[in-house]
């Protein structure tokens, strides 16, 4: 049988179309097959409304909705949200392809059932095997001994299971799977790095923002301070220049008395 994951390793394929692949893989062992397209749709995209990817998908709203809110569980993508006036004030979501958690859950995926593979091979290895050649049954030593070797269906006495081909299929999926495990690291390791690149110039950019709206409040601050400086100042001058026009006034009034006096 050929697996979408040979084939896929089985041909040449781009690192994008590798990439798309490894993404629908994991989406569609997440959400079912329906479910990939969703991966052509977002990659290479930010915020697509739910709306659009329900009628490319032709399927409806909620369907569509369904699927996105699984993918989003295990972090494969994420929604901003929207108030939409038109549609009543419902929320309308927007969705985008994380593409490096896309990418680690398959690995994990991939990295289960290596386990799996590896312990099946440790028992073909380890353990022996009889089957019934009339009805094709298997056991184990112990289910075998049990029944004293004879088939627990027909009475056919069991043979013993010969491993060798069953071994090599094992193991040559067990490469396989650690072949694909190691491209998806690669791969891994350059979406992740860019994903951090992104990352760190949206923490700087935010930063900027930050420090330059505290310089516009700083600025507000200290124009207000001077205002309030100057209009003390003003009041202060006011009553100092009343002040000196009071004092003026009474210097002139005895100026004006003792002139009087002068002229009695
Ligand atoms: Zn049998």
């Amino acid at each position: 049988m050929v697996t979408p994951i040979r084939k896929l390793f089985n041909q040449n394929f781009s690192r994008e179309y590798m990439q798309v692949a490894l993404l629908k893989n994991i989406v569609s062992s997440i959400a079912g097959q329906q479910a990939t397209g969703i991966v052509d749709l977002l990659h290479d995209k930010k915020n697509v409304n739910e709306f659009l990817i329900a009628k490319k998908l032709k399927l409806t709203i909620n369907q569509t909705r369904n699927i996105l809110y699984k993918l989003a569980d295990e972090g494969i993508v994420s929604f901003i949200r929207k108030k939409d006036k038109k549609k009543g004030g419902w929320y309308t979501y927007f969705w985008t392809l994380n593409v490096g958690k896309g990418l680690i859950k398959f690995r994990e995926h991939l990295a289960k059932k290596l386990e799996s593979l590896t312990e099946k091979l440790n028992l073909k290895k380890t353990e022996r095997f009889y089957y019934c050649p009339s009805c094709n049954s298997e056991s184990n030593e112990e289910v075998a001994l049990l029944y004293q070797y004879t088939c627990p269906e027909c009475g056919e006495v069991l043979q013993l299971k010969e491993k060798g081909k069953e071994i090599e299929q094992l193991e040559k999926e067990i490469a396989k799977i650690n072949e694909i495990l190691a491209s998806l690291e690669q791969e891994i390791g350059i979406v992740t790095r860019k994903e951090q690149v992104v990352k760190v110039r949206k923490i700087k950019a935010e930063a900027k923002k930050k420090s330059k709206e505290r310089a516009a409040k700083k600025r507000a601050r200290e124009l207000e301070f001077k205002k309030l400086k100057a209009k003390k100042n003003r009041k202060k001058n006011k009553n100092r220049k009343n002040r000196n026009k009071k004092k003026r006034k009474k210097r002139l009034s005895k100026f004006g008395r003792n002139l009087r006096k002068l002229f009695r």
